[in-house]
């Protein structure tokens, strides 16, 4: 690690511990030659989401987007804004264990659906409505009768 001011390359970590959060290990470095004192971070590379959508473009994925989306359904209804938030991180979690980075937007709906579920059925339906935009309302009980056979 160069030193950032005078750019010498040999540098000595002088402290090292992990964040409160333990999310990253912060290393307190000096510089051999001009003495100054720096600090650096390492945390774990989280590669970038890319959501595929149905006519095959490509999306980072967007976490704010999703939040807000699931917030649109959970409109005027008793649910803290903790739980939705607790769904998006087990949603994230979930989409990136998966062997590739590139994801269905199809999966992420679905994914979105099952909290849904678990979480308040009036926004489940509100969710599932919109994103499969069913042609009637026979096709939207169609499609709840297979969720709920899983
Ligand atoms: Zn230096």
């Amino acid at each position: 690690m160069k030193c950032p001011y005078c750019f010498n390359e040999e540098t000595q970590v002088i402290d090292s511990r992990e964040t409160e959060d333990q999310a990253a290990v912060r290393r307190r470095r000096e510089c051999a030659k001009c003495e100054k004192r720096f600090t650096t971070y390492e945390r774990i590379e989280l590669l970038d989401l890319i959501v595929v959508k149905k006519d095959g473009s490509r999306q980072a994925f967007d976490r704010n987007k999703l939040i807000a989306g699931i917030r649109r359904a959970c409109e005027k209804r008793p649910i803290p804004t903790e739980k939705i938030e607790r769904a998006v991180d087990e949603i994230e979690q979930e989409l990136r264990t998966m062997a590739s980075n590139e994801v269905q937007s199809k999966l992420i709906g679905n994914l979105v659906m099952k909290k849904l579920r678990a979480i308040d059925p009036v926004a489940y339906v509100r969710f599932a409505s919109v994103y499969k935009s069913f042609r009637n309302l026979q096709a939207f009980e169609r499609e709840l009768d297979k969720l709920k056979e899983d």
